[in-house]
């Protein structure tokens, strides 16, 4: 296996500064030669040079396919030692394609001119006669290994552009889709096209349209170099690479994506940075792209058919429209309408943050026995500017996904406590407020100093304040969760577990954690008040040993007096659900809280 090789690809090709010592150490050099104490002499004087591949083989049993294996930059090849087989491997390295253009230095005895002019004839790039002297070895291998990386790059290279041709990016491809496919990783190929790119060639003239294409490539180049190309979800240890195929078409290969959005988002920058315009020969001129996007391995393990499938989805976007509009598109139908709306929505989170789009509505629990408010669950909701009031079950998967719930959350405990402190203020009796927290919020190092700053700036007390967390955010979690949630409730801070009943309900596991309170799931509250449904007997065998755990019981969904009979004489301590109140906004809620006073 290669450990690492020249830097002659991706984007790092147009930088290369082929005297780069650097460059030029991490070449991966074979040495062949039958004879075992100058093969370790050379060896050693080529590691001690600061070559640390370096790999030694003998002409005996060596075939193409074990030397191609080794990938070799360059190759020392002995001739003295065993003459016939030493020319006959470089003969077959001559006529084979991968090993075609690897150059080899031949070492040969003072007295073998022959020899050496034999292998001068097969190919050799160079000669070294022994007894090596140390400097002219040093010397013809920087020089081979500079030719080799301009000739490799002359052959990877779009000379209009100085981008990686087709070439290059068909050999990075393969090597992204392997890794895809050994990782269970994923990687996009996006195909971008000119929209006016023809027009301007044709009026102005192939001198202009070089220039423009040279003008967008180093912008394109540059977008990809952004540090912020992070922030859009490109984590690989491989960097972008953007190739120039043929005309006006360019592929971007991002070998490490997390998600589609990333491809998409960055589809999306690159169409921003072709916005402003260009002036190319005195001309200002504007040009819009087209990108089609593949993602691999899902569209397709095959590096020829990707190209095509991200061909094919940049021939659709805006198919039909006849005005210069640029877009993306994923090749599959599924993906683009998810994608590019989860992209869409995500966007939007971010200014609903900036713009405080968010409310927080509250619902009543009420005691069981005394039938009095004991509390409120604090819901979410997106007052959305064109799609109105939004539940939090059509953005808070958005948010978990893009890490924006970090934020969201924070924001609805700090509002909640605030709110719940006016109240008190106001005169209302409210004895708690029950706040939900994502499980990734729990994964969050800030989650504790959050919450003990939200208590210091309300001035709320501890107590009246209760977290909900799901059970699967325990069951799942990591060691820090559980000392994270220790810490909390140190504070002061009530913990519910949220929705019980719908994931492993295991009572016994949780009574590792410091849980206050269960809440039973609606779906068995539901069920219960039809007599012949097993739920019911589960609702009941729920709440009687949560009981026996000490924990507080908390039926959620309560419709119907059916279902309040049930829960109170199966022994919930309390309730909350439509048959008291829906949730309501902060208005609402005094307003009902005061009628009922
Ligand atoms: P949840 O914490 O189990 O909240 C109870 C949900 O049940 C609320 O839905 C509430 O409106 C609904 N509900 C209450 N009583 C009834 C009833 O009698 N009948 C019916 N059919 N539904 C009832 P909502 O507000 O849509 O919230 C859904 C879920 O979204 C919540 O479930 C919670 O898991 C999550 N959520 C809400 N706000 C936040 C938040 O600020 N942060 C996080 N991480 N999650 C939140
Ligand atoms: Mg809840
Ligand atoms: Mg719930």
């Amino acid at each position: 296996m290669r450990k690492q090789c020249f830097c002659l690809f991706g984007l790092r090709a147009t930088n290369l500064n082929p005297e780069s010592a650097q460059q030029l150490i991490k070449a991966c050099i074979v040495v062949i030669d039958d004879e075992p104490l100058t093969a370790a002499a050379l060896t050693e004087f080529l590691h001690q040079a600061g070559h640390t591949q370096v790999n030694h083989l003998t002409c005996s049993g060596l075939s193409p396919q074990t030397l191609s294996a080794e990938q070799p930059d360059l190759v020392f090849l002995e001739l003295s030692v065993n003459p016939e087989s030493a020319l006959a491997v470089l003969a077959w390295m001559k006529a084979d394609r991968q090993l075609l253009h690897v150059p080899v230095i031949v070492l040969t005895a003072q007295d073998e001119s022959v020899i050496r002019l034999k292998a001068l004839e097969l190919g050799a790039a160079d000669h070294v006669v022994k007894p090596i002297a140390a400097a002219e070895l040093q010397l013809r291998l920087r020089n081979t290994l500079i030719m080799k990386v301009y000739r490799d790059r002359l052959a990877r290279t779009d000379n209009l552009t100085g981008l990686p041709n087709r070439e290059s990016l068909l050999w990075q491809l393969d090597w992204a889709l392997k890794h895809a496919i050994r990782h269970e990783g994923a990687g996009a190929v996006l195909q971008l096209g000119l929209v006016r790119f023809r027009q301007v060639n044709d009026a102005l003239g192939p001198a202009v349209g070089d220039e423009l294409l040279h003008a967008v490539a180093h912008r394109l180049v540059a977008g990809l170099r952004d540090s912020d190309m992070v922030a859009w979800g490109i984590h690989g240890v491989q960097e972008p690479v953007l190739s120039r195929g043929s005309g006006d078409e360019f592929t971007m290969l991002l070998p490490t994506i997390e998600r589609p959005e990333d491809a998409a988002a960055v589809a999306e920058r690159m169409m921003e940075r072709m916005n402003a315009s260009f002036t190319v020969a005195g001309h200002e001129l504007f040009v819009s792209c087209r990108i089609g996007i593949a993602i691999f391995p899902t569209d397709s393990n095959d590096k020829d058919t990707l190209l095509k499938h991200a061909g094919v989805a940049m021939r659709h976007v805006n198919q039909g429209s006849q005005s210069v509009i640029s877009g993306s598109q994923f090749y599959s139908e599924e993906l683009n309408a998810e994608s590019l709306q989860r992209l869409r929505m995500e966007r939007e989170l971010h200014h609903a943050l900036e713009r405080s789009e968010f409310r927080v509505f509250y619902q009543p629990q009420v005691d069981c026995a005394t039938g009095r408010l004991c509390g409120a669950e604090a819901l979410v909701r997106w007052q959305h500017p064109e799609r109105g009031l939004l539940g939090p079950g059509e953005f808070i998967t958005v948010a978990e996904n893009s890490g924006l719930i970090a934020r969201v959350g924070d924001w609805v405990l700090r509002e909640s406590l605030s709110q719940l402190a006016q109240w008190r203020q106001s005169g209302m009796q409210l004895p708690h407020v029950a706040v939900n927290i994502s499980s990734l919020q729990l994964q969050h190092d800030e989650l504790f100093g959050n919450v003990q700053d939200a208590l210091t700036t309300s001035g709320v007390d501890a107590a009246s304040l209760c977290l909900e967390i799901t059970e699967s955010a325990i069951i799942d979690s990591k060691l820090q969760v559980a000392s994270t949630l220790a810490a909390i409730k140190e504070l002061g801070v009530k913990l519910a577990l949220d929705d019980f009943g719908t994931g492993y309900s295991s009572l016994t596991y949780l009574c590792r954690f410091p849980i206050d309170e269960l809440k039973i799931d609606r779906s068995f509250v539901t069920d219960c008040d039809s007599p012949s449904s097993n739920t019911s007997t589960i609702a009941a065998a729920i709440i009687a040993m949560a009981r026996r755990l000490g924990l507080r019981v908390v039926a959620e969904g309560v419709e119907t007096d059916e279902q309040l009979a049930f829960v109170r004489a199966n022994g919930a301590h309390a309730y909350q659900g439509f048959l008291f109140a829906k949730p309501l906004s902060a208005e609402e809620f005094a307003l009902f809280v005061s009628a009922r006073v």
